[in-house]
């Protein structure tokens, strides 16, 4: 089958480190030309060293998922740069601070909702018109586990990723016949800096979500990122509205 990738762009949000980082490398090894986005620059360089250590090239492009005007001024930029938009990992996520429900704070609602949930719809908002001008495209909405499942003292982050589940379902039946297709991952327990930030790295809490995964591991960010990668080639030309599981059996034992 042709590279699907050759001579494409591909845009990942959250790419500053985590499963962007790897995504965005990815996508360089397979041949398009990536556009990093994220809230903070400081980490962004060693992604785009990646990149460029891949054979493609890259830019950075600051962006609060979160604020429409961002997010429009992301779209534009990468279309100005590179002239066109084929791939979107709409990535960029936090984890909030656990409480149960009646202790979730408004402001941990708010915030988490907006990154996670309102910032995959104002991504796709701005995606999907240049995917139909070129009449073609592929995106990947990050949603997790979470997004399939309950999870205590999370109720932002659970909401927040059971949308991005209903609103990857939603857009990909929109834009069916328009040839552009839309999923969504759903990781597992991945060794991350996010993970790193739940666990404080203690061994014991660690081992607390090692024993959750069917695998008896943590799942790595390479392999997030193969998903990302199939689900956008054209080797996935039928597949659209999928959740797709990434997350060594831990699904298929709930
Ligand atoms: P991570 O290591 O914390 O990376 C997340 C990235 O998103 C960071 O670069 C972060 O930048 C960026 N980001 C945060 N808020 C943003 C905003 N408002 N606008 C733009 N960028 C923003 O997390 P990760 O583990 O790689 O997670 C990536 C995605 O996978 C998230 O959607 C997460 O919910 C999902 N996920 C992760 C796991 C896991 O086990 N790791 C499991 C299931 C789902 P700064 O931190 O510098 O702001």
């Amino acid at each position: 089958m042709e590279n699907s990738f050759k001579n494409k762009v591909a845009l990942v949000t959250g790419g500053s480190y985590g499963i962007g980082r790897a995504a965005a490398a990815a996508f360089a090894a397979k041949g398009a030309k990536v556009v990093v986005a994220d809230f903070v620059e400081d980490k962004v360089q060693e992604t785009l060293n990646m990149v460029k250590a891949a054979g493609s090239e890259g830019i950075f492009i600051k962006c609060d998922v979160a604020k429409s005007g961002d997010v429009k001024a992301m779209i534009a930029e990468t279309v100005a740069t590179f002239g066109r938009l084929d791939f979107a990992f709409n990535n960029a996520g936090i984890e909030g601070s656990f409480a149960n429900t009646q202790d979730c704070t408004e402001e941990n609602w708010d915030r988490t909702i907006a990154v996670n949930l309102k910032g995959v719809w104002l991504c796709m908002k701005y995606e999907i018109p240049e995917m139909l001008k070129q009449g073609k495209g592929a995106i990947v909405n990050c949603a997790s586990v979470a997004g399939l499942i309950g999870f205590p003292a999370l109720p932002a982050y659970v909401a927040s990723k059971h949308g991005v589940s209903g609103i990857t379902k939603t857009t990909a039946l929109e834009n069916a016949k328009q040839n552009i297709r839309v999923n969504a991952v759903c990781p597992g327990v991945i060794e991350t800096p996010m993970i790193d930030r739940i666990t404080g790295r203690d061994k014991e809490v660690e081992k607390k979500y090692v024993d959750m995964e069917p695998m008896g591991r943590m799942g790595n960010a390479d392999e997030v990122a193969n998903a990302v990668i199939w689900l956008c080639s054209d080797s996935a030309s039928f597949v659209t509205g999928i959740c797709m599981p990434v997350d060594g059996g831990w699904i298929a034992d709930s």
